[in-house]
């Protein structure tokens, strides 16, 4: 019916609300996600099953931010009961972990990327909105402890945090936890973000490290690169300069039920309602979806206002 390497790793954003008012994420007055509605976990799980039966091997849960999600822990342990191997992360900006490591390590969940574009506690009031640098700090340290993998996401914009790429480099070296650093990407909060763009390559030649790629170690959308002076993984994901279309495997469910096939085209399936007709026809729109992904576009390409994704609503 489609290509299974195209249907492998979903990531699942459980709502649109977040805890953090990122300068660069929120959405405009106009687009403002309604509150924190929380869906039904019976449709976010209905889905799974499903969209684990037709291949998906991964599956990430996002947001917004997803552990303002009550039922996070019961929605890992569900993914988990269907099957041992499949493989649970989480994106998180890390303020509720200090309480929730040690339930989500509980109930299945593998890894947990945390999002950190500072180490500066003004410079993180000033990008979030929220004074509470210390409280991430906190939930990174109780995510190490009780959950098996766990790495930093960072993105650097010109002008704001690019100067900070070596002191975060140090910062996860000293816990031990790989950093990727995700290119800035337009998106409907932030249209026209060129003036703050900074490339993967020039931050990989600006860091004082001899970085050498890891060619077995490409996982995913990341590079990753390793040092004799450092214990971690350096990772960069280049969507905008370096667009990975061809090698693209992620579906994107987003918390109104809309499945997409890429974080950059408005074309989407409405999972939930095809899941209350019948199966059959959700299975059948699931492989159109997937069918055309590569036709579908990337950040490299260039949208129309309506095709930029809503990182609050589509999971970043
Ligand atoms: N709240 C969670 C978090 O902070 O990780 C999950 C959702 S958030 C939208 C996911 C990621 O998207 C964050 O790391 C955020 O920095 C990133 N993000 C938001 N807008 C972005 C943009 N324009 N370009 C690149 N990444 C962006």
């Amino acid at each position: 019916m489609f290509d299974p390497r195209r249907l492998h790793y979903l990531r699942v954003s459980l709502l649109s609300g977040c805890n953090l008012n990122c300068f660069y994420c929120r959405p405009a007055e106009s687009e403002m996600p309604p509150g924190v509605a929380q869906r039904d976990p019976e449709l976010f799980k209905k889905a799974l099953e499903l969209l684990y039966r037709l291949g998906v091997g991964k599956v990430r849960f996002t947001g917004g931010e997803p552990t303002l999600y009550k039922k996070l822990p019961a929605l890992v342990e569900y993914a988990r009961s269907l099957d041992s191997a499949l493989l649970l992360g989480l994106t998180t900006n890390g303020l509720l972990l200090d309480k929730l490591a040690g339930k989500l390590a509980e109930a299945g969940l593998d890894s947990v990327n945390i999002s950190l574009d500072t180490q500066d506690r003004n410079r993180f009031k000033s990008i979030t909105g929220v004074d509470a640098l210390d409280r991430v700090v906190g939930g990174i340290n109780a995510a190490i402890e009780r959950i098996e993998t766990v790495k930093l996401n960072c993105v650097l914009m010109r002008g704001v945090n690019d100067h900070e790429a070596e002191a975060l480099v140090r910062f996860a070296d000293r816990l031990s936890v790989d950093i990727r650093f995700i290119e800035f990407m337009p998106t409907r909060s932030s249209p026209s973000c060129d003036h703050r763009f900074v490339s993967g390559d020039a931050v990989r030649s600006h860091l004082p490290f001899d970085l050498t790629p890891v060619a077995s170690e490409a996982a995913g959308a990341a590079r990753y690169y390793r040092s004799p002076e450092l214990n971690i993984r350096v990772g960069f994901i280049n969507p905008v300069s370096h667009p990975f279309c061809a090698e693209c495997d992620r579906l994107r469910l987003a918390s109104d039920g809309q499945l997409y096939g890429c974080l950059f085209s408005s074309r989407a399936v409405n999972l939930f309602e095809l899941m209350e007709r019948d199966d059959d026809d959700a299975e059948t729109a699931i492989g159109e979806l997937v069918n055309s992904k590569q036709y579908l576009g990337c950040a490299g390409a260039t949208q129309s206002k309506e095709d930029l994704p809503s990182f609050i609503s589509m999971g970043g």
